[in-house]
């Protein structure tokens, strides 16, 4: 699934293409893309609009477009923008045709991603506010924020930062990784990281999302670039997918286990297992 990485990945490519282009025909497919709103309705409104910014908050994708108008685009599974395709991908599920003959799709065989159309930013906001916690690179995303959070949760840490109202962006590649970098077990309790503790893993999920961008987001599924390419995070993966290699710091082989029922990756030597109080 796409993560913040990913997404500020689309984001980047996308922005240079659409800002300031005009949509002179939408054509929504799939009536799942816009539930609960109609389809039609929203592909009327969408035509002739005018895309003024490319933004993103966590995972979502935001379409600034005239007349305070927002579209909100979540990918989740196997949603991918593909801009000019030298024909129609299979599993189009809405088509944007731009001024000046360029082509967006949506294109997404599994079928879970969303587009919301919101009117003005006070209800852009109370939507994004309701779903999402701190955004990381930004000064809310503290230590102390999330330590406070945290406080007498009993859940692992590894829940904790996968939840999108707490932290806004990291999955399960993403959290994996800041976890081994800071060295923290996922199964720790939340309540029970200490403030250094916080302090590490803040820093380690802004390195461990940062990489991934720098490496244009990670390629294990069907993850594509706006031209169809395929990011390399996969290929610098520190511990995420790497069961039985040898620890990239100490040799000793990475584990798999389950945390919340999401497959995790640990070197239990370098974040060492909470011990269990009886
Ligand atoms: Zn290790």
């Amino acid at each position: 699934m796409p993560e913040l990485p990913e997404v500020e990945t689309i984001r980047r490519q996308l922005a240079p293409h659409l800002e300031g282009r005009t949509i002179e025909a939408a054509e929504i497919r799939d009536w799942r893309w816009t539930r609960p709103a109609d389809p039609g309705l929203i592909a009327t409104e969408l035509t002739g609009a005018r895309v003024e910014k490319v933004g993103r908050a966590g995972k979502y994708l935001i379409w600034a477009l005239d007349g305070d108008r927002h579209l909100l685009i979540h990918l989740r599974m196997t949603g991918a923008l593909l801009f000019d395709p030298p024909e129609e991908p299979p599993h189009t599920r809405a088509r944007f045709d731009l001024d000046k003959g360029h082509v967006l799709d949506y294109v997404d065989p599994r079928r879970f991603g969303t587009a919301h159309l919101l009117h003005g930013a006070p209800a852009r906001d109370a939507y994004l506010a309701e779903r999402l916690g701190a955004e990381p690179f930004t000064p809310e995303f503290t230590a102390a924020n999330l330590r406070a959070q945290a406080r007498g949760r009993t859940a692992p840490v590894k829940s904790f930062i996968l939840d999108q109202r707490r932290i806004a962006g990291v999955g399960n590649i993403y959290a994996d990784e800041a976890l081994f970098r800071a060295g923290i077990h996922p199964l720790r309790p939340a309540g029970k990281l200490t403030p250094a503790q916080w302090e590490r893993l803040r820093g380690a999920i802004e390195e461990a999302l940062a990489a991934g961008i720098d490496a244009q987001g990670a390629s294990i599924d069907d993850f594509r670039h706006v031209d169809g390419a395929r990011g390399s995070f996969q290929d610098r993966f520190l511990i995420y997918g790497r069961e039985g290699e040898p620890c990239v710091t100490c040799g000793r082989p990475i584990r798999k286990l389950y945390v919340g029922g999401r497959g995790t990756y640990v070197c239990e030597h370098c974040q060492p297992r909470p011990r269990v109080r009886r």
